[in-house]
Order: C-alpha cells, then structure tokens, then sequence
C-alpha cells in the first residue's frame, strides 16, 4: 500500500509536550507559542505573527481586519479551498471567483483589474502547492485600487517569490498548519501581520475581543471587552507539538523537494509523449515542494487511472471542486467571466502520493503504473 499522506514527525514532539505539560502552562499564548511565534517572524520578516488554530482561524482574522461589510466584494480564484471563501462570506462578503492561470494553476493576475467593481475591498491570492502568484502585478492593482491583499499561503511555508517569504507580501497571509501540510500540528496555522497597523488589533481579535495582551504588558490596568472577537489561539500543547516541526523545516523541505524532484524527471519521457502535463514552476519561485500533481487528458483518463492505481494499492486523489459551481458558491458569490481554466483543470488534475519517507521505489512503482495505463 502507498498512502497518499503520511504525517511526519521529528520524534521531538512529545518531548516537547512534555515540557509544556511541566511548565502548566495548557492556555495560549505561553512559551511555545511564543518560540512559534517569534521563528516565524524571523523566516518571514513579518512586523507580527500569531498562532491561531487553523489557516481557517488566520483567514476570518483577516476578514475581521479588513473590515469586511455586508454586500463587499473579494477578489479570490474558485479553485481554492472552501476557507478562503468562507472566511468572507461570514462577514456578508461576497466572493468574486476569477479564473486560474494555465501554468501554475494561481489566479490569472490579468483579469483582475476587471473585475474590480466600487464594492471591491480585497484581493486573495492563493499560492496553489506552494508556488507564488504573480505577487508584483497583485501588489500594484491593489495600490491602485486600495484594496487589501490577503495571501491565502496555507500551502506556502518555506515558499518565496523573487526571494520574498510567501505570506509577508499583502498586508496579511495565513498559513496552515494541518495534517496535509509541509510543516504540521494536527490543526494549527498562523496569522502573518506584515502592515503594523493592523498589529494591535489582531492580538485584541485573536483574544476574544478583549485588551487581555495589552494588559498582560502593562499597558492597561485591567483587560475589558474592547472590539469583536473571538477565540482564534491554539493551546501549548499543540505550540509545542508544532514547534518541534518548526526546528526541522528547513531539513522536511529539503527531503520533500528531493522528492518533489524525483518524481519530476521520473515524468519527463510521459510528458514528452504527449500523454501528461508536469506542475511549472516560474523562475520567479523557488517552491516548498507541498505537492506533486499531474494534469491528464480528461476526466475519464484521470477516473481510470485513481482506478487503475488503487487497484495496485496506490492512493492517488484529485483535489478541488470549483467554488463558484458548488451550492454554497453560488448562493454567495459569483464567477467573474468564464472559468475555462478553472474547470479544466479541476476535471483533470491527480495528486500522487507525496510525504516524507516516500521512497524511490515507491515512486517508480507509481510512474510505473501511470506508464502502464497511459501508454500501453
Ligand atoms: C489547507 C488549506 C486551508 C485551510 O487550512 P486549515 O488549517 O485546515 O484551516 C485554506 N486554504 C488553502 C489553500 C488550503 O490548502
């Protein structure tokens, strides 16, 4: 059997817990978060970076700080995870779905501009397996719009453009810290606060909507309900789970990119048969190598093939269902000109298996079977 994940872990993990569990410190906020916290603002530079407990947590923040109303729109791709959109439409925002680009499968930047409408208050690029959207030409629109950039960067940890940490870009970005990611705590994620201004009313969102941060500094006597709020932080335990990862990102990175690599030249010859398009990375990315997927003629090529590897106890899977085409996606937002793009790729695309411990011949058992199947 090769599993499509498997969680990796460093074997520091419960030590860490273990401390966490000697410091009684359980709550928020403590001394792994804090180590959380601090590491990644030093690898993203962000002016703030705060632990939540799910990208999902870090993403409503965001709409929390962008100050979203009732009937405002945000600029976000359709095939993205239901969070992005989520997020948004619990403050009454309204998802307007551009389609994807062709080569890296990341909003087309081009069609931004047009869809921008008086209502239009953000703009969420989401870096599809760890590699950039066209940041620059993101950026500029949104300067010249004034609209806030949120970096959907669940997937983008360890991840730059043009040498610039994905996530510290907008104003804010998210990352995940869940099971299926690169650098994981079960459920976890983080909230990167790169525009100051956004900083002190982060801390009072993530904490109920109180002034508790500003107290615990001094700052305040006492801590009272200040703003709306809720509660966005993980426990220690988990801090300290996820920090154990954080120590070895940059050695689970290099091990998945190895990886990423060997499956990358294991395609090449099905790719130059014409039966298989390989991800793109553009130059202006170095990626984190969170995925390997492959594009296939159609739908029912790709229906054979999960098929066809199961059948040899290999699990491959397809990913999103485009947003603007599901029940809730059309009850909140709509699609902005066509998503040619967006539901091709969605039909077409396969995830092969991809951790950390998956070996070359796992791998050439898998583009074996791929090879069977696609070109008898
Ligand atoms: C995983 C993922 C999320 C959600 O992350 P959670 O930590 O599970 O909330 C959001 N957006 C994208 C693009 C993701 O891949």
């Amino acid at each position: 059997m090769i599993p499509f994940n498997k969680p990796y872990m460093t074997g520091r993990e419960l030590w860490y817990i273990a401390q966490a569990h000697t410091n009684s410190h359980l709550s928020g906020d403590g001394s792994f978060t804090r180590k959380c916290n601090g590491w990644l603002e030093a690898i993203t530079g962000a002016h703030k970076a705060l632990l939540t407990h799910s990208c999902t947590a870090a993403l409503e923040m965001a709409a929390l700080l962008a100050n979203i109303q009732p009937g405002d729109e945000i600029i976000m791709p359709s095939y993205t995870f239901v969070s992005t959109a989520n997020a948004f439409v619990l403050r009454g925002g309204v998802p307007v779905f551009v389609d994807v680009r062709p080569d890296t499968l990341n909003i087309d930047e081009t069609l931004i501009n047009a869809a921008i409408t008086p209502r239009t208050k953000a703009i969420v690029p989401v870096h599809y397996a760890g590699v950039a959207c066209d940041m620059d030409a993101i950026m500029i629109i949104a300067r010249q719009h004034n609209l806030i950039v949120i970096e959907d960067a669940a997937q983008g940890i360890m991840s730059t453009y043009k040498g610039r940490p994905l996530g510290s870009i907008g104003q804010l970005g998210a990352y995940s810290f869940h099971e299926t990611k690169n650098i994981i705590a079960g459920e976890g994620g983080a909230l990167l606060v790169n525009d100051a201004c956004f900083a002190e009313r982060a801390e009072v969102i993530r904490e109920k909507g109180t002034n508790r941060n500003l107290f615990f500094r001094g700052h305040v006597d006492k801590y009272t309900w200040v703003d709306i709020g809720s509660s966005y932080l993980t426990g220690e335990v988990v801090a300290a789970f996820l920090w154990a990862q954080m120590e070895e990102a940059e050695a689970i990175t290099e091990k998945r990119l190895a990886i990423w690599e060997f499956y990358h030249a294991a395609l090449a010859p099905l790719e130059t048969a014409g039966v298989l398009r390989r991800p793109i990375i553009p130059d202006s990315c170095q990626h984190n190598a969170h995925m390997y997927y492959i594009l296939l003629e159609s739908l029912e090529k790709r229906s054979e093939l999960i098929a066809r590897l199961k059948e040899q106890g290999i699990n491959a899977v397809f990913h999103y269902v485009p947003l603007h085409s599901s029940p809730a996606g059309r009850r909140h937002g709509r699609a902005f000109g066509t998503m040619i793009h967006t539901e091709s790729v969605s039909d077409r695309l396969l995830r092969l298996p991809f951790w950390v411990g998956l070996s070359e011949t796992d791998i050439m058992q898998t583009v074996g079977a791929i090879e069977r199947l696609l070109c008898p």
